[in-house]
């Protein structure tokens, strides 16, 4: 499945939506931060801003604050293999996320970290895929 709704920050004018839209990236993960595991409290954007990164789904990862500061305007794939937390699987989790294909970024996800919880809304998504 790849997501449909890569949304344009640009046409979510209503700040409802877009709190709505930063709290389904957290779903994604279960609400952890896409490089470490910890508790997510912010979005990454993994091509920052300054370069032109967009905000959108494909561009925003759920991260805790340590690693969104600490990443700061660096390259998060580079950034990511340097940090002590480095997990290949999660790296390959990070790179799938960035092409859209989010049902793989969290298979990853779910393989580097076996206690991550399932999204129930998200399963439904892929037999109603499966079905087509
Ligand atoms: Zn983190």
């Amino acid at each position: 499945m790849h997501i449909n709704d890569a949304v344009f920050l640009e046409d979510l004018c209503p700040k409802f939506r877009f709190r709505q839209w930063r709290k389904s990236i957290h779903r994604f993960t279960g609400k952890s931060c896409i490089y470490c595991g910890k508790p997510s409290e912010s979005i990454d954007h993994v091509l920052p801003r300054s370069q032109g990164g967009l905000s959108t789904t494909e561009n925003c990862v759920p991260a805790c604050l340590s690693c969104n500061g600490d990443k700061s305007d660096e390259n998060a794939l580079y950034w990511y293999r340097r940090q002590k937390f480095y997990d290949p699987r999660r790296a390959m989790a990070i790179r799938a996320w960035l092409e859209g294909d989010l049902r793989l970024a969290i298979r990853l996800l779910q393989w580097a970290n076996p206690s991550f919880k399932k999204i129930n809304n998200y399963e439904k998504d892929e037999s109603e895929y499966k079905a087509a």
